[in-house]
């Protein structure tokens, strides 16, 4: 049985405990108990860790890509020991199921082997110069990076932020959220147990403004990754502007799903129930909107609202738990306001649409449908387990609907036609685009989003080439 670990942060290696600081209380999403209290950064913490960054990165930056592909490796190695108990810890301090955050770790365990391999493959190139002359494109890493990761990933985003800088050869002050600090610190000590250099990788909280303003205004920091919401990363984006930092922003999306009446409407629910109801939709690229055709719509809503109501929602340590709670108060609150707003303006409520219990911070699988515009829900991330179903007629509504709004990260769609599948890839406005799937993940795959969803990739060969400058030398 794993007990939640006693909170800390990690700078230049020490453990850093409350002392005479400021404390966050981390509370267990499922049951409103208190797991522990997280010692929060002063300004004289951040100054040590940015020193550290930079002697990290001066000691990073000269080692050699075996010398990473081995800490890495190591790293993977150790989570996949520690799984159970990591993701034990993520789903005390988040909430989210236990298959999920086993899944989680073995993401993790992907991206670090996969990025191993990759720092062996950072080529440069050599240009057609006169006989006597050489001019070479060579990648270096971008130097230290502050990495801000949110909670709806306690696991995975913490293992997104340091593998990619980690490979490059940058040193990286990461601070996940302060509401699931147990999965981030767990991810940190595999790297440094499998060797990293104590500089390298450092882990601190605090009032996220402060921290931001404090490691963003250095000079120290070269590049900021961020993941959240839009109207954050906007922020942080300006910020890193004045600095002429390099970004890579994974912001919000309002996943449109585009359902055509050729489909098997009971296959296509099979698969996006789930998707929608994962994690309790507090996914970036959850489907969100379903723009459905009108042969299949009310097949489709009916079938849709069924399967929500038998959706089995509970405490995810516990077994055959289909949805936990979501993640922190503002989550239903936020919900029981998009969703009451909608109402109100003349949507039907199929299912759901209350919160569950009277502990914790439980909330029903929803559905609502024909849902007019101008509610706050078709036009701001709802970030919850709601399903938006409205009907359309002809295809070009349908793409004009799925390209209405200014996110675009992941859309889906799911149709037999295949004239009709080329022609959504092209014409919707996204980052990814799934096809009769919602398999867009994977540690070769390029992970990011277009228009207000962000910019630059995480994962694949991107998300190693966004933690690198390209140099040309030119000799003479
Ligand atoms: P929020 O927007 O304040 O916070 C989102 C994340 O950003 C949190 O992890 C938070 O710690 C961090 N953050 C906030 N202000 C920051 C700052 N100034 N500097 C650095 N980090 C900062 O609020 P929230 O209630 O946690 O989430 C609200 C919305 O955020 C959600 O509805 C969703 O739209 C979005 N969100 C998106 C993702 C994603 O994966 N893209 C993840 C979490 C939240």
């Amino acid at each position: 049985m794993t007990s939640y670990p006693t909170l800390h942060m990690i700078i230049d290696g020490e453990k850093v405990m409350q002392g005479h600081r400021a404390t966050h209380r981390v509370v267990n999403p499922a049951t409103g108990e208190t797991l522990g209290e997280l010692p929060l950064a002063d300004a004289a913490d951040l100054d040590r860790a940015l020193e550290t960054a930079q002697r990290g990165f001066r000691i990073w930056r000269n080692s050699t890509a075996q010398q990473r592909a081995a800490v890495l490796q190591g790293a993977a190695r150790l989570m996949l020991e520690r799984q159970e108990e990591i993701a034990r810890i993520a789903t005390m301090e988040q909430g989210k199921t236990l298959v999920e955050t086993r899944i989680e770790v073995l993401m993790n365990v992907g991206l670090f082997n996969f990025y191993a391999g990759e720092t062996q493959r950072v080529y440069g190139r050599q240009l057609v110069r006169p006989a006597g002359m050489r001019s070479t494109v060579t990648y270096e890493p971008v130097g230290p990076v502050a990495a801000f990761a949110p909670w709806n990933f306690p696991i995975g985003n913490p293992g997104r932020k340091l593998g990619a800088p980690i490979a490059a050869g940058c040193s990286v002050i990461l601070k996940s959220a302060e509401e699931s600090p147990g999965s981030a610190l767990a991810i940190v000590q595999c790297l440094l147990d499998a060797g990293l250099p104590k500089e390298v990788a450092q882990a601190v909280y605090g009032v996220p403004d402060q921290v931001s303003r404090h490691l963003l205004g250095s000079p120290i920091i070269r590049k900021l990754s961020f993941t959240g919401s839009t109207v954050v990363g906007k922020h942080l984006a300006k910020l890193a502007a004045d600095d002429m930092k390099r970004t890579t922003m994974e912001l919000g999306g309002h996943g449109p799903v585009l359902v055509f009446d050729d489909v098997d409407v009971d296959g296509v629910l099979d698969t996006m129930v789930a998707g929608k109801y994962r994690n309790a939709g507090q996914v970036c690229v959850s489907p969100t909107r379903f723009i459905v055709q009108e042969g299949v719509f009310e097949r489709f809503r009916d079938g849709f609202a069924e399967r929500a109501k038998g959706w089995k929602v509970g405490n995810g340590m516990e077994d055959g738990i289909q949805m936990g709670p979501m993640a922190n108060p503002r989550r239903p609150d936020a919900m029981e306001r998009m969703i009451g707003d909608a109402v109100a303006k003349g949507a039907k409520l199929n299912a759901g649409g209350e919160r569950i219990g009277n502990q914790g911070f439980f909330y029903a699988p929803s559905v609502i449908s024909e849902v007019p515009l101008d509610a706050e829900i078709m036009n701001e991330e709802p970030f919850g387990p709601v399903a938006i179903i409205n009907p359309f007629g002809k295809e070009e509504d349908m793409i004009a609907e799925a390209n209405r709004l200014p996110y675009g990260l992941a859309a889906y769609s799911w149709t037999n036609d295949a004239r009709r599948q080329k022609r959504l890839a092209r014409e919707v406005e996204t980052g990814m685009f799934c096809v009769n799937t919602t398999m867009l993940g994977g540690a070769d795959t390029p992970f990011g989003g277009v228009k207000w969803s962000g910019h630059g990739h995480e994962d694949g060969p991107e998300g190693l080439m966004a933690c690198m400058v390209l140099k040309t030398v030119h000799e003479g």
